[in-house]
C-alpha cells in the first residue's frame, strides 16, 4: 500500500509552491492537497476554535485531490488528517520565502508540519527564496532538489519535523541547525491617508550568520535541512533548579507568626 501524504502550505491553495509540492511528492505515495484558502503566512500554529471550519473540494491545475479551507495552516493539517486516515507524512510549501532561525516562530508553513508532529505523524516544512520583483521562482528547477531531500528524509524514520529551505540553484546539502542569534524584529511607523499613525512589523535579520545553521547554509546557496523538535524546555536551566531546595519549601504549611 502507497503512504498517504497530505499537503498543506500557508501561502494559499492556488499558490505556484503547493503545486510543485505535490507533484514531486506523488513520487512517493498517494497525494491530497488540503490547504488554505487565502494567504495564511505569519500565522504560525494559530488555530480556528471560535467558529466553523468548511472543507471545500477545489480543482487544481494537475488535477490533484484538492481541497480548501477557511482556516489556518495547523487547521487544515487537523482536517485533513481527520477526514483522510492513515496519513503518515504531511508536507507543508513549498513557501514563497525561506523561514530560516527565529523566523520559525512565526512561520505558518511550519506550523503546518508541527502540527503533524503533535499529532504523531511525521511533517516536513519546505521553504524557497523569492527574489525582490513580481518573478515567481521558478519551481521546476527546485523539483530534483526537493525530490533528493524527501528520498532522504524518508530513509530517517527518527525524525518527526524537519525544516527545509531550498535556495536558487542549490550547490548542494547541509544538516543544520536552527539559528537563533540573528533576530531583529523591526516597527516601521508611518501615516495613513487620513494622515492618522500606523505601523509596519516586520522581522529584519541581524547581518552575521553563524557557521552551521540554517542561515549560514542558505547564505551560501546550500540546500538547509534542520531537524527540529517540540520539546521547547530549557534543560540547563531546568537542571540547574532541580538542583536547588525551594524554599519556603512548601507555602501552604508555614506557620503562622503572631
Ligand atoms: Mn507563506
Amino acid at each position: 500500500m502507497k503512504p498517504r501524504i497530505l499537503i498543506c502550505n500557508d501561502d494559499g491553495i492556488y499558490s505556484p509552491g503547493i503545486a510543485c509540492l505535490a507533484k514531486v511528492a506523488s513520487r512517493f505515495g498517494d497525494v491530497r492537497i488540503v490547504a488554505p484558502d487565502v494567504e495564511q503566512s505569519s500565522m504560525g500554529h494559530a488555530i480556528t476554535s471560535s467558529r466553523p471550519l468548511r472543507y471545500r473540494r477545489t480543482p487544481l491545475p494537475g488535477g490533484f485531490d484538492a481541497y480548501r479551507v477557511n482556516g489556518t495552516p495547523a487547521d487544515c493539517v487537523a482536517l485533513g488528517t481527520y477526514l483522510w486516515e492513515r496519513v503518515s507524512l504531511v508536507l507543508s510549501g513549498i513557501n514563497l520565502g525561506p523561514n530560516l532561525g527565529s523566523a520559525c516562530w512565526h512561520s505558518g508553513t511550519l506550523a503546518a508540519a508541527k502540527q503533524a508532529a503533535l499529532l504523531g505523524l511525521r511533517g516536513i516544512a519546505f521553504s524557497t527564496a523569492v527574489a525582490m520583483t513580481d518573478k515567481t521562482p521558478d519551481f521546476s528547477s527546485l523539483e530534483p532538489y526537493v525530490d533528493k531531500v524527501l528520498e532522504l528524509l524518508l530513509k530517517e524514520k527518527e525524525m518527526c519535523l524537519v525544516n527545509v529551505n531550498v535556495p536558487e540553484k542549490p550547490k548542494g546539502i547541509r544538516w543544520t541547525r536552527q539559528a537563533i542569534k540573528q533576530y531583529d524584529g523591526k516597527v516601521v511607523p508611518g501615516k495613513d491617508p487620513m494622515k492618522r499613525a500606523i505601523y509596519w512589523f516586520t522581522v529584519k535579520p541581524l547581518e552575521g550568520e553563524e557557521e552551521g545553521t540554517d542561515r549560514w547554509a542558505f547564505g551560501k546557496h546550500f540546500v538547509s535541512i534542520t531537524p527540529l523538535r517540540l520539546d521547547l524546555t530549557d534543560e540547563r536551566d531546568l537542571a540547574r533548579v532541580l538542583a536547588l531546595p525551594i524554599t519556603p519549601a512548601h507555602p501552604a504549611r508555614r506557620k503562622t507568626r503572631r
